[in-house]
């Protein structure tokens, strides 16, 4: 294997070669989904939000429910709190639509920032988030780096994240095909190298050795984390649905210790309320 760095062309020159396949395999096999055939960065921002707790499959019709109710950066803004968490029951994190809808009321007031610099100021958005918006929304030749991209970079073998990224104005492709690549071929726990496309260019083509589980490592069920209980928690309140109280106090109480930490909620003299302040 040429040492990079005594053989820095050879090197350039399988990058350049697998980015190729990459990107040509993944014209084949990308799947149409609604947020690839958009570049409203608003879209774009619900499909990225959404996608970081729940599957692809399962996110589909709540984006397309969710653009239905909520079109606009302005729109979600506007909503009341209440049904914006009423509306992301099942999608995960409830505070991640709590600062969802912070960074639209900023960008209703303030407009889009141009780039991934500018999104990364806005409330809740993170590194990832901010270059994937940039990326395929405003074209910006920047690399989105989520854990996928990390692991393929690091396996590959052939440079950094943004040493892979496309001189031309593929950059946005590439983004959406490493990040494909990663979560369909070569996944954390099986490198499927037979079926890569950059099998022949890449470092570790047939030796990823897939680390044990941790000792002791099997996951709870959902229903016994803390997460099943503060998704509970805020259902009951921005729904008026049933108070989970079948569950144990010690675990009701844990739960809204930590929704009162991330700003969610409130005690008062009545019990718990959501916290009324909607980020607008
Ligand atoms: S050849 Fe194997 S290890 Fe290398 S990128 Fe492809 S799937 Fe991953």
């Amino acid at each position: 294997m040429p040492d990079p760095e005594e053989h820095p062309d050879v090197v350039r020159a399988d990058r350049d070669a697998a980015r190729e396949a990459v990107l040509g395999w993944y014209d084949e096999v990308a799947r149409d989904l609604p947020w690839r055939r958009t570049d409203d960065p608003y879209a774009i921002l619900v499909s990225e939000v959404m996608l970081q707790q729940t599957q692809v499959a399962r996110v589909v019709p709540r984006f397309e429910d969710w653009l239905d109710r909520w079109p606009t950066a302005e729109a979600l803004a506007a909503a009341d709190r209440r049904d914006v968490l009423a509306a992301w029951v099942g999608l995960g994190y409830n505070s991640r639509a709590v600062r969802l809808q912070a960074a639209c009321v900023v960008v209703a007031r303030e407009g889009w920032p141009g780039d991934a610099k500018g999104l990364r100021a806005l409330p809740g958005i993170g590194p990832y988030t901010a270059a994937a918006v940039a990326s395929f929304a405003f074209g910006e030749r920047v690399a989105a780096v989520d854990t996928n991209v990390v692991r393929i970079s690091e396996r590959l073998g052939l440079g950094e994240p943004d040493d892979l990224l496309p001189d031309d104005d593929r950059a946005p492709t590439w983004n959406q095909a490493a990040m494909e690549l990663g979560a369909t071929v070569c996944r954390a726990r099986a490198a499927d190298c037979p079926r890569c496309p950059a099998a022949r260019w890449c470092r570790s083509a047939g030796r990823v050795v897939v680390p044990p589980r941790a000792a002791g490592g099997t996951r709870p069920r959902f229903e016994d984390t803390d997460r099943f209980v503060r998704g509970r928690i805020v259902a009951a309140l921005a729904s008026g649905g049933d108070w989970p109280d079948h569950l144990e106090p010690v675990r009701l109480e844990r739960a809204i210790d930590g929704l009162v930490r991330d700003g969610l909620v409130v005690r008062t003299a009545a019990g718990v309320e959501l916290r009324e302040d909607h980020a607008g």
